[in-house]
């Protein structure tokens, strides 16, 4: 299998060499050059295999002769069999026609687990063969630094350096970070925003000083092996309830477009799928594109669910690449134009092409606290705002009659117990397994909000 960037001109690469790299070289994103698929047949013969051999059989076409099936198969089991629920992402019912699909029993309780936990593996797995290493720069405004953090705390060839704004994330989630003791984990607290945590990560990226020395690795979700272990939940979740033969609709909260272009991944693999939902927050750029195919950046309010408080949303440029002709020149230019004006319009062919599968919904902050009382008062489910979201837009986004509607279920409900608590009057308690998260000790140097501060601090400290 071979993957091309989205913008042309980048060399075509195997799947270690995305793996790896992450961005393309031209400022595109990787895909594959095809599509696998899989006939009705062979999706119906999947169905009651344990999670990590499903997951297996999905990603093998992805992964070409770059890893055996069977070495496959065990990198698999190691990264699920660190899930607290044997099923991994089990189902839920709500009511006859809603589902949730909980993707929040990984060690960090947020749905970033499922990929990082993998990639981690991926990481190692590669480099050694290759006997090298790799440093991990990232910013996080929650999330994404502790699920990363927990994947490659011990890994001997990898080192991460997580940057987060100091005070601006919660302390569930600062303690998931700052309290993993391996000596390749180096957390950051520094003075400012996310966005400038954000902007020190992509001039280290290109300081040639830094990557003279060091390879520089991200783990955000332009990283083309996220996506593909997220595509293996919508085949999990289709199985159960009726698929191949019947077809299933998805709510995605979205904010970056990862979770939600796995889905499609999914469909262009032969899965039957009814139809995808977008779910944004008021940060709607999403639901403004696809409803009229006005992509403009606006500034970012912040909500109960910051997970999704983005304006640009990177995955984004694969869904456009995919079903608009797969025109890298095109693409490139229609980027470049976008980063300089901070606005473009869809093409015809890539808004048809995303209207036959994509429908999208913008849920206030309103809707999102009453969308967690309704579950709760009605099916004795607490969710966290981002699940909310999904749910809010699954319950008023007109579809057929018969189709079950599945809800991604993002994060764990204690992780924004606060928003929970406000909202339906109940605090979700944290699960035994993380529950002396506040008994253990934090580790982290905090450092002022300049480049030259956390370069140096980078240089000094890195392997
Ligand atoms: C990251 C995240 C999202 C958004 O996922 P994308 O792949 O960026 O669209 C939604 N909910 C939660 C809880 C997240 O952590």
């Amino acid at each position: 299998m071979k993957y091309v960037s989205t913008r042309g001109s980048a060399p075509a690469l195997d799947f270690a060499g995305v793996t790896l790299a992450g961005l393309a070289s031209d400022g595109g994103l990787y895909v594959p050059e095809s599509w696998p698929t899989f006939s009705p047949d062979e999706i119906a013969a999947m169905r009651g295999l344990p999670y990590a051999e499903l997951a297996a059989r999905i990603m093998q076409p992805f992964v070409g002769d770059c890893l055996t099936p069977e070495r496959l198969r065990e990198l698999t089991g190691r990264a699920y069999g660190r899930f607290s629920h044997a099923a991994v992402t089990p189902l839920a019912q709500l009511d006859e026609r809603n589902w949730l699909l909980e993707l929040f029993h990984g060690p960090t309780l947020a749905f970033k687990d499922v990929a990082l936990q993998m990639l981690g593996l991926l990481f190692e797995e590669f480099l050694s063969r290759e006997g090298g290493s790799l440093t991990i720069v990232g910013a996080t405004s929650g999330d994404t630094g502790s699920a990363a953090i927990d994947a490659v705390a011990g890994l001997d060839r990898v080192e991460i350096f997580m940057l987060h704004p100091k005070g601006r994330v919660s302390d569930v989630q600062r303690r998931q970070m700052t309290t993993v003791r391996a000596p390749n984990v180096h957390n950051v607290a520094i003075e400012g925003s996310f966005d400038d945590a954000q902007a020190m990560v992509k001039r280290i990226f290109s300081d040639t000083d830094v990557t003279a020395n060091h390879r520089i690795g991200a783990v955000n979700s332009i990283n083309w092996a996220r996506l593909m272990a997220q595509v293996v939940y919508y085949f999990a979740a289709a199985l159960q309830l009726g698929g191949p033969e019947r077809a299933i609709a998805f709510s995605v909260p979205t904010g970056n477009f990862g979770d939600v272009f796995a889905g499609h991944v999914a469909a262009r693999m032969g899965l039957p799928i009814e139809r995808l939902i977008v779910a944004t927050n008021v940060n709607d750029i999403l639901h403004r594109a696809l409803s009229a195919g006005d992509y403009t950046a606006g500034t970012v309010t912040p909500t109960a669910a910051p997970s999704m408080d983005i304006q640009v949303s990177s995955n984004f440029e694969r869904l456009l690449f995919d079903v608009g002709g797969r025109n890298g020149a095109a693409m490139g230019e229609q980027m470049r134009a976008f980063e300089a004006q901070k606005t473009m319009r869809l093409t015809n062919a890539q808004r048809e092409g995303a209207a036959a599968l994509f429908t999208s919904a913008r849920v206030d902050e309103g809707e999102t606290a009453q969308s967690m009382r309704w579950a709760y008062e009605h099916c004795g489910e607490t969710i966290d705002p981002h699940t909310a979201i999904g749910l809010h837009a699954a319950r008023t986004v007109p579809l057929p009659a018969q189709t079950p509607v599945v809800t991604l279920a993002t994060a764990h409900p204690a992780k924004f117990g606060d928003a929970v608590e406000r909202a339906t009057g109940i605090r979700p308690s944290l699960p035994t397994r993380v529950g002396d998260l506040f008994a253990r000790e934090e580790a982290y140097v905090e450092l002022p909000g300049t480049y030259e501060a956390v370069r140096a601090h980078i240089m000094d400290t890195a392997a």
